[in-house]
């Protein structure tokens, strides 16, 4: 069965969520207290309705036991993010993600239960870092604090040669798991997979792994 999500609070992170949950064809219930926002998602939204997520009794009339996973996206109000969290956990949604602002807004939130805190402004801030700074990495998805997915253009160096010649594992430590050539995406290549021009790496790994590869190996 398809999953179903709910998206509390529809500023600008939340309401561009619903939007990428309708294109995705996933049913999607928009929540706001303001009933302006909640009319601006209506068509994309499954259902989309006005309710203040810190009152226990407007989240019981949302139904939300078929939720599997609900995004409190609110930007500036610190503790009405840390109530409505406590309350999603206590009505028995399966998973809550919540945005935080800060790293001590982060801390709570962990400590309270939240199965997931995105701080979009500062993902975005490290990956667009990486892509400023290294001519060769394209983007940059951090998994834990010190493993992350790069992906790397191939330069001279590694064209025309094979993953086993190259043979990136043992000397870096990190590993090749696809290859993004024009439109086509290549997963898991073999080992006698030949690097072509402008064909993009994409490298799993520590970071300092990654790093060295970078500088060093292609
Ligand atoms: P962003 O930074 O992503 O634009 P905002 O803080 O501007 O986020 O917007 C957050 C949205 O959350 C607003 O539309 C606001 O009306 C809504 N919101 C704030 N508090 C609550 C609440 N208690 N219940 C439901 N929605 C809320």
């Amino acid at each position: 069965m398809k999953k179903l999500f709910a998206v509390i609070g529809l500023g600008r992170f939340g309401g561009s969520l619903v939007e990428e949950f309708h294109h995705l064809g996933f049913e999607v219930l928009a929540v706001d207290v303001n009933e302006e926002r909640v009319n601006r998602f209506s068509e994309l939204a499954t259902h989309a309705v006005v309710a203040n997520a810190i009152n226990e009794n407007n989240l019981k009339e949302l139904g939300l036991k078929n939720v599997d996973i609900a995004i409190v996206s609110f930007g500036g109000n610190i503790e009405a993010s840390i109530l409505a969290t406590l309350l999603l956990k206590e009505l028995g949604v399966k998973q809550v993600w919540v945005k935080a602002l800060s790293e001590n807004h982060q801390k709570v939130l962990e400590k309270i239960g939240a199965d997931r805190v995105i701080h979009p402004e500062r993902e975005m801030a490290k990956r667009i870092a990486h892509h400023v700074t290294s001519d060769k990495i394209v983007d940059f998805i951090e998994l834990s604090k010190n493993h992350s997915i790069a992906e790397i253009i191939s330069t001279k160096k590694v064209t025309d040669k094979t993953l086993n010649e190259l043979n990136v594992r043992s000397k870096y430590g990190c590993t090749i798991i696809g290859i993004q050539r024009g439109e086509e995406f290549i997963v898991s290549p073999s080992i006698e997979e030949v690097i072509c021009p402008n064909d993009i790496l994409i490298v799993l790994g520590h970071n300092n792994e990654i790093h060295a590869f970078e500088e060093k190996g292609v």
